[in-house]
């Protein structure tokens, strides 16, 4: 019996084994006259752009995958998918180009991990660093325990939500922190690559002034194969308004307190938000996995392993972050492709309305 009742089983073969295979999958499907840059990290890794569309299109749809790393096999999975429908006569509108940002983290897309080499999450390094940098108590006062092992961390962690609340133990753990490079949603103490590399495709595919939906995709938060958009616009906005009316009512808003996500410190959004001024809409797609305290264990013990340096606690974590960012059910995969496609004709149509 077929696996998939939806889509043909070979869509499936877009999820990649690894940030290898995904790369390379992903300039498989480029077409060697397109605008491709390479941005390179190291010998080994790098982040990829390629623009599919006139060079002076007006409208710009920006597909983003791996800004925390190991998120990029969802995210690099719908850029190959809609790349091979590109290829088969998927239908364009006039004056519109697609431009792909391939690995945004590459490094943490290969070690299966949501931060950069530098411990950065890219999602909190968007700050200005000439100013002082966010503070967070809560997370100086839990940060010992981040590193105990699991057992006597949760305790801590439930004697912290006896006395201070849900809201502010999830506010000290993943708000953002800007002190403790080791520690998960470390926001950095400069730009990193990913952030570094944001800039110089801006600068190169010339995007000032263009009208563009931009879809960052990432995974691993919210229920089990469900696609959230989330938009982190402020209500009263431009933004927020075109992407209400772009992707629809289940569109969620963190300003709102609608959204599974909380408003958070250092975004990549903030970045285009400025770019883009009144002239378009950034959303989050955000594909739900495991709960939220799988999320919490998977991503406090890879910490904890990479900080402690032993190889089979590394390994064993690894494994725990793959299946949590990227299960690998075909069914929840397929609905993730499904989605995929249709964020991308919401995206196309909105940026025509
Ligand atoms: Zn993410």
């Amino acid at each position: 019996m077929k696996q998939c009742p939806t889509l043909p089983d070979a869509a499936l073969k877009c999820f990649p084994a690894s940030y290898t295979d995904a790369r390379r999958q992903f300039i498989e499907a480029i077409q060697p006259q397109e605008n491709r840059i390479s941005i390179p990290l190291d010998e080994k890794l790098s982040t990829e752009a390629a623009w599919r569309g006139p060079d002076g299109a007006e409208h710009v749809l920006v597909l983003i995958s791996g800004t925390h790393g190991v998120e990029g096999s969802v995210g690099a999975a719908i850029q190959t998918d809609t790349l091979n429908r590109l290829n088969n006569s998927f239908p364009m509108p006039g004056n519109t180009a697609i431009l792909f940002i391939f690995a945004l983290n590459p490094y943490g897309f290969q070690h299966h991990r949501r931060c950069d080499g530098d411990g950065i999450d890219l999602n909190r390094n968007f700050v200005n660093f000439s100013k002082p940098l966010p503070q967070n108590p809560g997370y100086t006062e839990l940060m010992e325990a981040i590193y105990l092992p699991e057992n006597e961390r949760s305790k801590r962690f439930s004697e912290y939500r006896c006395a201070h609340g849900n809201k502010a133990f999830e506010i000290a753990i993943s708000g953002g922190q800007y002190t403790d490079p080791s520690g998960p949603f470390f926001g950095g103490t400069a730009p990193g690559h990913g952030n570094r590399a944001t800039e110089r495709i801006i600068a190169h595919y010339q995007l000032e002034g263009r009208h563009l939906a931009v879809v960052d995709i990432h995974s691993g938060l919210g229920p089990y194969g469900h696609g959230e958009i989330i938009c982190d616009h402020l209500p009263n906005t431009a933004g927020f308004r075109d992407a209400m009316k772009w992707y629809g009512p289940a569109t969620t808003a963190p300003a709102e307190g609608t959204s599974s996500s909380v408003q958070k410190e250092g975004l990549l959004d903030y970045r285009w938000h400025a770019l883009m001024k009144e002239r378009g809409s950034f959303v989050t797609l955000e594909f739900g996995t495991y709960s939220i305290e799988s999320l919490f264990s998977s991503v406090l013990n890879d910490h904890r392993a990479w900080q402690s340096g032993d190889a089979a606690e590394i390994f064993q974590s690894s494994e725990h972050m793959r299946e949590h960012f990227c299960p690998v059910d075909p069914l929840w995969r397929e609905l993730i492709l499904v989605k995929g496609r249709q964020t991308v004709q919401l995206a196309l149509k909105g940026l025509h309305t």
